[in-house]
């Protein structure tokens, strides 16, 4: 898909299930359920996006999903289904290799959106992408590097760690502009300093909001925050302030892991906000 004159490719890293507790937070079963239908063990459904980007002669590629050295019960617990492969295949299938991926950034170090980041080679983790800068906040590094009793589960070292070893570690204080298109914005709630991606040209604009809204009807939705969000109430004003931007430019926003909406534009009503899907391939 172009946005004026970046493509862009919608990457999956493949299907998981996620819990549904935690996808919805304080939103009641009763009422998420009839939107998305848990399974037997309360778990929902989920796709593990990833963005390429083609901008000015880059290849950009924007997260990089569960990766392949989860362990076999690691496998199970999230239900990983890799039919069509995972992230390295579906680059493969627009023609990018992983040799050809200039920048990668993470919107933050949560194992499902960095876990591609590397992989083994024999015993050793290496970047899984060799040619490339890691565009990381300098904050969530901190956060992931330093974890604390909640978070350590999802900053796993071998996703992030071995970038700095290597020297392909850059640290970002904020906003960031990636090439004259792209841009990075820290948009704060889901950890202390989650950055979302900004593409602008031309006049059109698309918004890969990573778990900024996990799920679609997180960004229409304001009170609808995830019970992994380490600070809930700033995700809140985050959103506030996206959703009026959004609504503004008529934005394409792309979200982490919708599989139903994975892609919308956002309407306001005058009564409420409301997205509508919109067909992507
Ligand atoms: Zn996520």
């Amino acid at each position: 898909m172009q946005i004026g004159r970046v493509e862009i490719h919608l990457i999956n890293d493949g299907a998981a299930w996620f819990d549904g507790g935690g996808a919805f937070g304080l939103v009641p079963r009763v009422v998420w359920e009839k939107l998305l239908p848990p399974d037997e063990f309360n778990r929902v459904p989920m796709n593990l996006y990833c963005l390429l980007i083609h901008s000015q002669g880059k290849n950009i590629l924007i997260d990089t999903g569960l990766g392949d050295k989860l362990t076999d019960k690691q496998r199970h617990i999230f239900g990983l289904d890799r039919a069509n492969g995972g992230l390295v295949e579906a680059l493969a299938r627009v023609g990018v290799t992983t040799e050809a991926i200039d920048v990668v950034v993470n919107t933050h170090l949560h194992a499902d959106h960095c876990g591609g980041n590397t992989r083994f080679e024999g015993d050793e983790v290496v970047p899984t992408f060799p040619n490339a800068e890691y565009w990381i906040q300098r904050l969530e590094w901190a956060d992931a590097a330093f974890p604390n009793e909640r978070t350590r589960a999802t900053y796993l070292p071998q996703n992030f760690l071995p970038l700095q070893a290597t020297g392909q570690l850059r640290l970002l204080n904020g906003d960031t502009r990636v090439t004259a298109d792209v841009r990075t914005v820290v948009t704060r709630g889901h950890t202390r300093s989650h950055q979302s991606v900004v593409i602008e040209s031309e006049g059109e604009t698309a918004f890969f909001t990573g778990d900024m809204a996990t799920l679609a009807v997180h960004f229409e939705r304001l009170a609808w925050v995830t019970a992994y969000d380490v600070e809930p109430l700033e995700t809140i004003e985050t959103k506030r302030r996206w959703q009026r931007w959004a609504v503004e430019r008529d934005a394409l926003i792309i979200s982490a892991h919708d599989k139903q909406t994975p892609v919308a534009r956002l309407r306001d009503t005058g009564e409420k906000m409301r997205l509508e899907p919109i067909k992507f391939k």
